[in-house]
């Protein structure tokens, strides 16, 4: 199937632009993947907040809403590599909670510069003191104010919101063709925690291949994380370095990903090279129009060469996180020009109308 179908009588109305999360489309790589096989990427970058934390960000607002830990006017604080913190910021803004973000300098200026637009407030940790800082800094902050912690890498909010729409949305659009794989990075672990429960419950014949960057392979490395008695992070990860790969594998085991390890939510293991994920977001964008983030691009490296070796016929999953916009400061953009290059200047130059001088 190549066609989409679209009616002309619209979405409907929607009640707030927290209604629009969730129900993102699968969409069929045409160009660039093999021929005998059914690739299809789950494009996250269609939520309000470009990524696919604005799902676990609107459940984690509203599970305390509704459990009475977060009073109206709280302010809300979470560490995050900045995904999280511009759902949150989404959804604060809507529902009118103050928003506090603590996050490593290193992530990229968009992120924060999105996060203060949407109306929170940014405070930055020293990249000496890895993921591990930035959590401990929300800690304290929450402490000393008494605002509601978010803990996006231990709440059971989480995991639960893929299980109940992510996963579900996978299941729609693939129980008439099957699915064969599906593949996906970890930050938090909450995307593979959440699909691997209803993956393995009601299409147990589909494979999940999990990644992680190549030179911080902490999971592949099989040494245990230890943790504090709430199942935060008690160290960083021996085998954790810094990596290019924005928004994933942070320095430590989250506890959300523990359940999805412990369940063997996976069935293989791939570490893939930040360049490599640089490499095929930039394909993914001239080739096919779709245009994503590093982790993205990586996940989508190691979707091709699952796809490369996959049965013909096959039909494999691979997850989008978020838009490639986020990332006009950073690697991912280094080889496009702002100015106009050779080509376009000779192009400017073949007819004589509005040159540049
Ligand atoms: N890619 C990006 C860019 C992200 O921000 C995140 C979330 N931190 C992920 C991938 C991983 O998602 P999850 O937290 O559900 O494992």
């Amino acid at each position: 199937m190549t066609g989409t179908i679209r009616t002309t009588t619209g979405r409907g109305l929607f009640g707030s632009i927290l209604d629009t999360i969730g129900d993102t489309p699968a969409v069929r790589i045409n160009n660039i993947a093999p021929d005998h096989v059914n690739l299809y990427v789950k494009a996250e970058f269609f939520n309000p907040g470009a990524s696919v934390k604005d799902r676990l960000a609107v459940n984690i607002i509203e599970a305390a809403e509704r459990d009475g830990t977060l009073k109206p006017g709280q302010t809300v604080i979470e560490a995050t590599s900045g995904n999280t913190g511009i759902g949150l910021a989404v959804v604060c803004a809507q529902k009118g909670y103050p928003l506090v973000i603590t996050m490593v300098e290193t992530f990229s200026v968009e992120r924060r510069k999105l996060m203060r637009m949407l109306g929170a407030k940014v405070v930055l940790t020293p990249k000496e003191e890895r993921g591990v800082g930035m959590v401990n800094k929300a800690v304290e902050l929450a402490e000393a104010n008494g605002w509601f912690l978010a803990r996006q890498f231990e709440t059971a909010a989480n995991a639960d919101i893929h299980e109940s729409t992510t996963a579900r949305e996978i299941v729609n659009d693939f129980k008439d063709q099957g699915l064969d794989y599906f593949v996906t990075g970890y930050g938090t672990g909450g995307t593979v925690t959440g699909v691997g429960r209803v993956l393995r419950r009601e299409m147990p014949d589909t494979k999940i291949i999990l990644s992680e960057p190549a030179n911080a392979q902490i999971v592949g490395s099989g040494t245990a994380q230890q943790r504090n008695a709430d199942g935060s992070p008690a160290v960083t990860h021996p085998a954790w370095e810094p990596h290019p790969i924005q928004g994933w594998t942070p320095d430590f085991i989250p506890a959300v990903l523990q359940e999805g390890l412990d369940n063997k939510y996976y069935d293989e293991l791939r570490p893939v090279a930040g360049p490599d994920g640089i490499k095929w977001a930039q394909k993914l964008a001239q080739q096919e129009g779709i245009l994503t983030g590093v982790s993205g691009g990586s996940t989508f490296a190691v979707a091709m060469q699952i796809a490369e070796q996959a049965a013909p016929g096959s039909t494999i999953l691979c997850m989008l996180p978020d838009t490639g916009e986020r990332y006009l400061s950073t690697p991912l953009f280094d080889s496009i020009d702002a100015e106009m290059n050779e080509e376009e200047r000779a192009l400017s130059a073949s007819t004589p109308g509005a040159q540049m001088s």
